[in-house]
């Protein structure tokens, strides 16, 4: 089985209840796999019931710091649920750019803590996170595989940051597509072919309220209108549609209907969930909710 958990379903807007953003994939046996780090990551990952020594590789989207503010904390506590000799680190996966070179430094400013903590309490080592990098291109390529289970990169459009990627698993019962924060465009489209489920950012214009964002229209610019993600949705013949980082962050049940509204009105028929953190999809080869 596999299951699909937001970790994070908020923005840099803070909303009460929304972390910010990311998602667990879990594998059957053991395989766990993060997608970003936004604020309280790893707050998420222990109420969704993770150890945290026990996953395998966080994957970082691009570099804005609503997707990376938690990885400090996640290294660390995945440091400290660790006793003994063997002691590993966090496994990130990066874009070279900088959002790899942060993760290379981000535990920096803690290392006096650390061997202070470590000192006191007769810890092994320090924290610390081991990243692996590649350099995207509009051509999906593998950038980290275990077991049955690969993970492929492709650019997506997020100007002016560059790069900015989305990640593709793919398993013996289906596959997984992570937009991160883009806007629809080609490349995430043909990523996303027939994939189980796409875990997919979401801009809605026209529910905007007057003085949420500086400047809506250079906002708009970069992530995926409502209508452009049916419509591609549908193309790519997507099995469900799990929405998440939705821009105005939907506040009440009548909120999310009007985004799966839209979604309908794009030509996409298939199942719609616009997320709250912890929402969950679990598929087996048979697709199940
Ligand atoms: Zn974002
Ligand atoms: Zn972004």
């Amino acid at each position: 089985m596999v299951r699909v958990t937001i970790t994070g379903s908020g923005t840099p807007i803070m909303v009460p209840g929304r972390a910010g953003p990311g998602a667990l994939v879990e594998v059957d046996p053991d395989i766990k796999l993060q997608f970003d780090c936004g604020r309280a990551t790893t707050l998420r990952l222990t109420e969704a019931g993770v150890k945290l020594p026990d996953i395998d590789a966080v994957f970082l989207t691009h570099h804005h710091s609503d997707h990376m503010v938690g990885l400090p904390d996640l290294a660390m506590s995945h440091w400290l649920e660790q006793w003994g000799d063997n002691v590993s680190p966090l496994e990130v996966v990066a874009p070279i750019g900088p959002a790899a070179d942060y993760a290379a430094s981000a535990l920096d400013v803690w290392q006096g803590e650390m061997t202070i903590r470590a000192a006191h309490t007769g810890r092994e080592g320090n924290a610390a996170i081991n990243v692996s990098t590649f350099a995207p291109s509009d051509r999906p390529q593998v950038v980290f595989e275990t077991g049955e289970v690969s993970v492929s990169a492709v650019a997506v459009r997020h100007e002016p940051i560059v790069p900015a990627v989305a990640y593709r698993v793919d398993t013996p019962a289906g596959s997984v597509v992570i937009s991160g924060d883009t806007a629809v465009c080609p490349t995430l489209e043909s990523i996303s072919a027939a994939a189980t489920v796409l875990v997919q950012e979401v801009f809605r214009a026209k529910a905007v309220p007057d003085g949420l964002l500086s400047d809506p229209e250079s906002i708009a610019s970069y992530h995926s209108d409502v209508t452009q993600v049916g419509e591609m949705a549908a193309r790519a013949g997507v099995g469900t549609l799990l929405l998440t980082h939705a821009i105005p962050p939907p506040t009440s049940a009548e909120s999310k209907v009007d985004i799966v509204n839209d979604i309908r009105r794009a030509g996409y028929r298939g199942p719609v969930i616009v997320a709250d953190d912890l929402d969950h999809v679990d598929f087996s080869p048979h697709l199940e909710q």
